[in-house]
């Protein structure tokens, strides 16, 4: 089935009925797609707000977009999951929050460990852009929340209140990841290239967070995420057909 092209502006709350589509998006819409008089289109806020509506015309800078009325979509998984991820060199950021954002992550926090080859980035407006992309492109109505980058212990303050907390290890067991505790999400921490130091998980054990691991094999950093938020969409969110749907 032909979908109409999804745009994302962040600045509408409730848009009335019609709507001028201009610069970027714009772009995207006149030039890219070359989308005409007649064709529909989804305009969607990024907090979940989604409307479809009908261009009307096109000029030089703008899109007009009539006849917009809200509609409602279940894409969006029940469980929260919160990424700490330590900041990883050049496109493996990218890749993982392109796949994370497919696979439903909610928020991620970029996090300086000790063993982080990158301290500083100047890449935070390109991996928001990154998760909007990805966000129209898998068709969810939230565009993952990316926190500015800070340090390790700042980060787990600011997700204290999170019940739930794994930190991942290449040598503990894969079994923790059950847990009888709360179900609503959880937050999870994955190291850098250069994993976490004894310090770090003797921190994150104090902090609450449980010790698990995916399996005898080494992964990636970007893996390790990806695979993490896959397993924990499995068991507690919506990648297991046999949970009941909200
Ligand atoms: N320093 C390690 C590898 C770090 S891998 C070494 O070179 O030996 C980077 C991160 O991915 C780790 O900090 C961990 O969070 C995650 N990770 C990789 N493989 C994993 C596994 N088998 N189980 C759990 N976490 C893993």
């Amino acid at each position: 089935m032909h979908e109409p092209p999804r745009v994302i502006l962040p600045w509408i709350d409730e848009p009335p009925s019609e709507l001028d589509i201009t610069d970027q998006e714009y772009r995207y819409l006149a030039r890219v797609l070359r989308i005409r008089p007649g064709e529909e289109v989804v305009v969607l806020n990024g907090k979940g707000g989604i409307w479809r509506g009908r261009v009307e015309a096109i000029t030089g800078s703008s899109v007009r977009v009539v006849e917009l009325s809200r509609i409602r979509e279940q894409r969006e998984s029940p469980f929260r999951i919160v990424l700490l991820q330590g900041v990883l060199k050049g496109e493996r950021m990218d890749f993982l929050i392109q796949k994370t954002t497919e696979l439903g992550v909610y928020e991620l926090y970029p996090v300086v460990t000790e063993y982080c080859q990158v301290r500083h980035t100047r890449r935070l407006e390109h991996w928001r852009s990154v998760a909007r992309e990805a966000t129209r492109q898998c068709r969810r109505s939230i565009v993952p929340i990316i926190h500015e980058v800070m340090g390790l212990q700042e980060a787990m303050k600011e997700t204290a209140h999170i019940g739930l907390r794994f930190i991942f290890h290449e040598s503990a067991d894969p079994g923790g990841l059950r847990s009888e505790g709360p179900r609503d999400g959880c937050c999870i921490l994955v190291g850098p290239e250069g994993g976490f130091s004894p310090e770090e998980l003797k921190i994150a054990s104090e902090q609450g967070f449980r010790l698990v691991g995916l399996g005898p094999r080494v992964l990636r950093a970007e893996t390790a995420g990806v695979v993490a938020t896959a397993l924990l969409q499995y068991l507690y969110g919506d990648l297991n057909p046999g949970l009941p749907r909200p």
